[in-house]
C-alpha cells in the first residue's frame, strides 16, 4: 500500500495512495505493468507531475507495486493538499450555465448603447464601456486605456484589460471587442436595433453576435474563478475599441503599448462557424480600395454635352473585378473560402433626380487576398486599371488605399496553449475543431504580426452585419464553458 500525505513526510509511509487521510485515490494492482495516469484537464496533470514523480520514485524501489492510478475526479482532494480551495471546473461549468439570466441582462444592458466609431459616424464606445467595466466584478486589477481618436480628436477610445492574477508567468486573453458597424437599413430591422429583445432562444440587436457574445461568454468565463486561487498564468480579459474600423486605437495601440508578453496566450472570440468546430490560425490579406471617377455634369437628354461618371464606374467597376480574378486566381485548401476575393461594397448617391447625368461617382472594393500574394503589387495592378480606363474614357480617375492590412504568419497548432485550447473545445462541443484560415480582419492579424500566436474561435451564428443580427444563448454559454475550461487548464 502506498500513501501520499500533504506534505513532504508524504511516502515515507507503508503502500496505499492516498490523498489526505483516508482518501484512497490510488487502486493499485500488482499486474499492471504500467505508471497509467487519467486527468481531465492539464492544469491537474501539472499539479499531479510532483506527487506522480514522487510516487514513480517510491514505487521504483518496492518491486511489489507495478503502477499508480490517479482518477480525474481526484482534484478536489488536491486542493486540500495545497492548503487552499479551487473551484473545480464541473463547478465553475455548473455556476455559467445558472448565469443564463444575468448573462442575457448583462448584454441587453450592453447592447442599448451604441458604441460607433467616429470614422462610421458614431460617438465612439466610451458609455459602453462605463457600463461594461460594472460587470467585471472580483479582478485583481481593471485597467483601462484610452486613446484619443485620431479623426475624431474629442473622442476618447476605451481598451478595457481585467486581470486575475496567476502566479507564474503570461496571461490567456480573450479579447473581444466593444463598437459595432452602423446598423444599416432600419426598415430590414424587426425590431430596433439597440432596443435588444430575447425570443427562441435567441437575443436580438446590434452588436449581440458581433462582439457582444465574446464580451459577455468572456466575464462569465473568468468571473468564478477565486482570485488568489490561479497558481499559473493569469486570466486576462481585453475588451477593446475600434475594431470595426481600423484598429489603431485598440489592440494595435495596446500591443504597442508593450502590455502583452511573449508568455501569453490569445484567443479572439471574433470569427466561428455554428457548433463552433474550426478554429482560425490565419488570416488574408485586407485591402480597402476607393475609386473616384470624374467626368462632367448635363442634362439627361443631352449626353454628349458631359461625360457621365456612372457609366464610367459601372464599366470600371466590372473590368476591375474580372481582372483581378483572372490576375489572382491561387486556391489554398486552409482557407475559407479558398480563394482570394474581391468585393464591390460601398458607394455613393449619384444624383437626386432622373434626368440628371452625374458628373462624379465612386465605389469602393473590399478585397482579402491570399497571404501568397503581395497586397502592394495588387494596390499598383488596381492604378494601373484606373490609368487606363482614364484614358480610355477621358474621365479623372483616382484609386486611392482607404486600409491596407497585411496578414501575419499562421498561427502555430502544435504547442501546449492551442492543444489546451482544442481540448477546450471538443470537451464542451464534443467534436474537435478543425484549423482553418479566413477571410480576415479581426484582433488576431496585429497578435501574429507582432510575432504572436492568436487564435480566432467563438460559436457562430452567422448574423453578423445583418439586419436582425442575433446571439443564440446557448452559443452564449458553451463559449464561456470553453473559456473556462482553457483558464482551468492553463491557469489553476
Ligand atoms: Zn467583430
Amino acid at each position: 500500500m502506498i500513501y501520499i500525505m500533504r506534505s513532504e513526510r508524504v511516502l515515507k509511509r507503508p503502500p496505499v495512495l492516498r490523498i489526505r487521510p483516508f482518501q484512497p485515490v490510488i487502486p493499485t494492482s500488482r499486474k499492471q505493468q504500467d505508471v497509467w495516469t487519467e486527468c481531465h484537464s492539464l492544469s491537474c496533470m501539472a499539479r499531479y507531475s510532483r506527487i506522480m514523480r514522487a510516487a514513480g520514485r517510491y514505487i521504483a524501489k518496492h518491486p511489489r507495486y507495478t503502477s499508480v492510478v490517479m482518477r480525474p475526479s481526484l482534484s478536489k482532494h488536491y486542493n486540500l493538499l495545497r492548503g487552499h480551495s479551487i473551484m473545480r471546473l464541473e463547478d465553475i461549468l455548473k455556476k455559467i450555465e445558472t448565469s443564463r439570466d444575468d448573462m442575457i441582462s448583462d448584454m441587453m444592458a450592453m447592447i442599448r448603447i451604441p458604441a460607433i466609431g467616429p470614422l462610421n459616424g458614431g460617438k465612439g464606445e466610451g458609455l459602453r464601456a462605463d457600463k461594461v467595466t460594472e460587470f467585471l466584478k472580483g479582478y485583481d486589477s481593471i485597467e483601462r486605456v484610452d486613446v484619443k481618436d485620431i479623426h475624431e480628436p474629442t473622442v476618447l477610445r476605451p481598451n478595457i484589460l481585467a486581470k486575475k492574477k496567476g502566479k507564474g508567468k503570461g496571461t490567456v486573453w480573450i479579447i473581444s471587442h466593444l463598437d459595432t458597424v452602423l446598423p444599416g437599413d432600419l426598415d430590414e430591422w424587426k425590431t430596433p436595433p439597440y432596443e435588444p429583445v430575447v425570443k427562441d432562444g435567441r437575443i436580438y440587436g446590434l452588436g449581440t453576435e458581433d462582439n457582444g457574445q465574446a464580451v459577455i461568454s468572456s466575464i462569465y468565463a473568468s468571473k468564478f474563478f477565486d482570485r488568489g486561487t490561479l497558481t499559473r498564468k493569469s486570466i486576462g480579459l481585453a475588451i477593446v475599441a475600434d475594431e470595426e474600423t481600423t484598429s489603431t486605437m485598440g489592440i494595435e495601440h495596446l500591443i504597442n503599448a508593450g502590455l502583452f508578453g511573449p508568455d501569453d496566450v490569445f484567443i479572439v472570440p471574433d470569427w466561428g462557424v455554428p457548433g463552433g468546430t474550426m478554429v482560425a490560425v490565419a488570416e488574408k490579406h485586407l485591402i480597402w480600395l476607393k475609386f473616384a471617377i470624374e467626368g462632367k455634369q448635363t442634362h439627361g437628354s443631352t449626353p454628349q454635352k458631359g461625360l457621365n461618371a456612372y457609366r464610367v464606374s459601372a464599366k470600371l467597376l466590372v473590368d476591375v473585378m474580372d481582372r483581378l480574378e483572372k490576375k489572382y486566381p491561387d486556391n489554398d485548401q486552409l482557407f475559407r473560402p479558398q480563394v482570394s476575393t474581391f468585393e464591390p461594397t460601398k458607394s455613393i448617391a449619384t444624383v437626386g433626380n432622373i434626368n440628371t447625368i452625374p458628373g462624379y461617382h465612386e465605389f469602393c472594393l473590399d478585397i482579402r487576398l491570399l497571404p501568397s500574394y503581395d497586397p502592394d503589387d495588387l494596390v499598383a495592378f488596381a492604378k494601373e486599371v484606373g490609368a487606363e480606363w482614364e484614358k480610355r474614357t477621358g474621365a479623372k480617375i483616382t484609386v486611392s488605399v482607404e486600409q491596407r492590412t497585411r496578414s501575419g504568419k499562421p498561427s502555430d497548432i502544435s504547442g501546449p496553449e492551442f492543444l489546451a485550447l482544442r481540448d477546450s473545445i471538443s470537451s464542451v462541443v464534443g467534436k474537435e475543431p478543425e484549423t482553418v484560415g479566413v477571410g480576415g480582419g479581426t484582433c488576431a492579424n496585429f497578435f501574429r504580426l507582432a510575432g504572436y500566436n492568436a487564435y480566432v474561435w467563438q460559436t457562430g451564428g452567422g448574423s453578423l452585419h445583418q439586419p436582425n443580427e442575433y446571439c443564440e444563448l446557448s452559443n452564449l454559454i458553451s463559449d464561456a464553458k470553453v473559456f473556462a475550461t482553457l483558464f482551468h487548464k492553463l491557469c489553476v
